[in-house]
């Protein structure tokens, strides 16, 4: 992860977040409502304030959100509360990519879009199933 990316940056990233669940939004039957995610640094570590509003909004274990950001921004970050305490420095911006990608790739129906999913393992694969159009996708990682 670049640890130049500015606030401007950050901002763009949520803007375009925001965008495009809007269009998604319009074709699905519910709107998926996504917080932003409250970043704050503490000393050497990074603190994600309103960790918990995430699993609640996309319908996902919250460990499983977890383990998903502790792999991609290589830390170990644990649940404190509402909260996700991360150890090292991670930039805001990374947080808001991470969780449009999770979305992408957990959380939005391919086949009409829709957010309104859930997930499903058979054999230690993962599927997303549809509950707007019923389709039952297969899910590349392990994060279901
Ligand atoms: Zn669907």
């Amino acid at each position: 992860m670049s640890g130049t990316q500015t606030k401007t940056e950050y901002e763009g990233l949520l803007k375009r977040l925001q965008d495009k669940l809007g269009n998604t939004s319009k074709k699905a039957s519910s709107r998926l409502e996504i917080p932003t995610p409250q970043i704050i640094w503490v000393g050497k570590n990074t603190i994600f304030r309103n960790f918990m509003d995430f699993p609640k909004a996309l319908r996902r274990d919250p460990e499983k959100l977890l383990l998903y950001l502790n792999k991609e921004l290589a830390s170990a970050g644990y649940i404190a509360g509402e909260r996700v305490i991360f150890l090292g420095r991670k930039e805001p911006s990374s947080f808001v990519a991470l969780i449009d990608r999770y979305i992408k790739d957990y959380i939005i129906c391919p086949v009409c879009g829709s957010p309104d999913t859930r997930t499903e393992k058979n054999k230690k694969l993962g599927f997303l199933l549809c509950e707007a159009c019923g389709a039952r996708s297969s899910i590349k990682g392990n994060y279901a």
